[in-house]
């Protein structure tokens, strides 16, 4: 069950469903194994999580069309699949709202009438639906009706449109529905800050209710903890040790200080298994400060490259395009590994990142450094098929070759880069007393993806990279202009994913902003940055005219933004991605949308993680095996029946 597995939506153009191997778990000592089994069962617990927090009646909507679903055999075929199909992008996005662009997603077939027989059908089996206090079948389906078939009802998950109240006009379950900005601007800071917290409307005001065990989601950490108890004792090092009991400390309290803790730990541990399990990134919030839960466990694969790279952190500080002030004098040497993931939760599966870099608080950063994950066995996951396919559709004839050779490898070091020397970089004024994260906040994600991509592309012509064993001396020059004509018409292919003219998502507003910035020619438009859209036999594409000139601009964007952050100044940070990073050219997108739909290229993809299964004698866990045997469907199922449950094995 490795490759594509399935395709879903018109076409088959919504997502490719891909299986990924772990190569090397085999190999791993017992006690290692024995350490992420328990991990992996903690991270599990918290999948459903990331569904309560996206709108109220996510996880509702999951469970009822997976009641109906298990109850649906010899039912009406059309329907039964409908309802498969439409909870397919339930498991995918946890909820009604596309992961990515934040946009509510309709059922493909599925119509109300349809999901009503099916619901009839399902309950004459025998199905046991959950109901409110005398609540019928037929009532529970008119009260999610407008949420799950009406595009017009709650349209939108994380609204940070400018001038709209974002509060007000995202559905996103962090907020009760009827609060406002307003609300939340009387809170006091350090509630205004906090991670782990949803607020509830109360006489008046918004009151917070914060995720802990007895509290909000109390039953779920409860699970999570029970599972990191039994990591604790396995812990490969003492710091490591030390973390795993400062997250439980944390979802016992809900003191966010405990999670701070538990950071210190993390990143100090520099360990074969490894782990998240927290409230960790910010994207679905439309202030970008409450985190939505994400859970996994990973072994460390080769990472003698990116290692190096780490240990040359300070090098390339010093030849950041910006002033001295906000360049870093010492940087503790960031902890990076390229590993394979065994499972990723909530935020970060079934879509997951390539890669990632923690934690958040820029503080700790500043302090303590940070750490740089690259997962290879995701980044590797793919169909050689639709690369190809892209490669002769979207790039100009010219530059196909260069793709084909030096791609895989630019888009490699562009990853390293970005993680390794590029989060980690650059430091706040003296003057600023916040977080530059608080001081900016709606662009503020988005800033700091751009900022990171922007190190890689400085850098990629730095001859350190071939003095660490990047590439051969002539090669850098190919595999450099790989990276920036992949990068922008990279960007450009996207918009085959854009229902309207609007960029969404925090990464893509980066690359659109630097997209933007070169081909406008700078803040007030008009320098040369030697790239160009150009329209041949009516489609367009990247061309990349002059390479110095390009990265010149990508080096007077780096130090603008970084000039931003570093003094925390919202107004400029909103004007230059309000500018540059939102809007796409309508006409470009209109033309790349009918090729992709021509070569019937999937947009996204959705990973089905392998299973672990523990071999046990009495109670004592005596080997774990790693299986790569389940579909989609499968794992989904699975994942959401072990919310609650503590059993070993399942
Ligand atoms: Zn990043």
């Amino acid at each position: 069950m490795v490759g594509e597995l399935e395709r879903l939506g018109k076409n088959g153009q919504d997502f490719i469903v891909l299986g990924v191997d772990a190569p090397g778990f085999d190999q791993l000592m017992l006690k290692q194994k024995v350490l992420a089994y328990y991990l992996y069962r903690a991270a599990i617990a918290g999948h459903t999580l990331v569904d309560q927090q996206n709108h109220r009646h996510a996880l509702e909507i999951r469970t009822f069309l997976e009641t109906i679903h298990l109850n649906s055999e010899g039912g009406e075929p059309r329907a039964r699949e409908a309802v498969l199909d439409y909870l397919k992008y339930i498991w995918i996005n946890h909820g009604p709202y596309d992961h990515d662009s934040h946009v509510k997603t309709l059922p493909n077939d599925l119509t109300c009438e349809m999901l009503q027989q099916a619901a009839d059908y399902a309950q004459a089996r025998g199905a046991e639906f959950e109901l409110r206090q005398g609540e019928t079948l037929k009532a529970k389906l008119e009260r999610l009706r407008p949420t799950i078939f009406d595009p017009n009802f709650e349209p939108i998950m994380t609204n940070q449109r400018k001038g709209d109240d974002i509060i007000a006009t995202s559905s996103v379950n962090l907020y009760d529905r009827r609060l406002t900005q307003k609300h939340i601007d009387l809170l006091p800071p350090e509630w205004k800050q906090r991670l782990n917290v949803r607020f509830v409307f109360e006489n008046g005001q918004a009151v917070p209710q914060v995720y802990k065990i007895g509290g909000l989601y109390g039953e779920d950490l409860d699970t999570i903890t029970h599972f990191l108890k039994s990591a604790r004792p396995h812990a490969e090092s003492e710091e490591q040790q030390r973390g795993i009991q400062a997250l439980i400390d944390y979802y016992n309290t809900g003191d966010e200080e405990k999670f701070r803790e538990y950071s210190i730990d993390w990143l100090r541990s520099n360990t074969i298994i490894d782990y998240l399990n927290g409230f960790i990134e910010s994207y679905m919030d439309p202030r970008g400060v409450v985190g939505q839960f994400e859970g996994n466990v990973s072994f460390v694969s080769d990472s003698t490259l990116i290692d190096r790279l780490a240990e040359n952190a300070l090098y390339f500080e010093k030849k950041m395009p910006w002033p001295d002030v906000y360049k870093l004098d010492k940087i503790n040497k960031p902890v990076a590994n390229v590993v394979n993931v065994i499972v990723e939760t909530g935020d970060s599966g079934p879509v997951s990142p390539a890669a990632y870099n923690l934690p958040n608080y820029n503080d700790l950063r500043r302090d303590f450094g940070s750490k740089n994950i690259i997962l290879l066995n995701i980044e590797e996951a793919r169909s050689e098929k639709i690369r190809e396919a892209t490669i002769n559709e979207f790039y100009l004839p010219e530059y196909r070759d260069l793709v084909r050779t030096s791609g895989d490898r630019a888009r490699q070091w562009e990853v390293y880069m970005h993680e390794v020397i590029g989060h980690g970089s650059g430091k706040p004024a003296a003057s600023l007393k916040v977080d530059p994260a608080v001081a900016i906040g709606r662009a503020y994600s988005s800033l700091e993806e751009c900022r990171a991509d922007l190190v890689a592309l400085y850098h990629a012509g730095d001859t350190r990279l071939v003095e660490i064993g990047a590439f051969k001396p002539e090669e850098q020059a190919d595999i450099m202009r790989a990276m920036y004509i992949t990068y922008l018409q990279g960007q450009m292919n996207r918009y085959r994913m854009y229902e309207d003219d609007f960029v969404r998502e925090a990464h893509q507003r980066g690359n659109q902003l630097v997209m933007g910035f070169l081909l406008e020619g700078g803040e007030k438009g008009g320098r040369d940055y030697g790239t160009k859209v150009i329209s041949k036999d009516g489609n367009f594409y990247i061309r990349l005219v002059d390479m110095e000139k390009a990265h010149q601009g990508v080096g007077d964007l780096l130090g603008l933004l970084q000039v931003i952050k570093a003094n925390g100044d919202a107004a400029a940070a909103a004007q230059i991605f309000d500018h540059f990073g939102t809007h796409v050219n309508p006409e470009w997108r209109r033309n790349i949308r009918e090729r992709a739909a021509k070569l019937k290229i999937p947009n996204k993809s959705a990973i089905v993680f392998p299973r672990l299964e523990p071999v046990l004698e009495g109670n004592e866990i005596q080997d774990v095996r790693l299986r790569v045997d389940e579909d989609f469907t499968t794992q989904q199922l699975r994942m959401s029946r072990l919310r609650f449950n503590n059993r070993i094995p399942e």
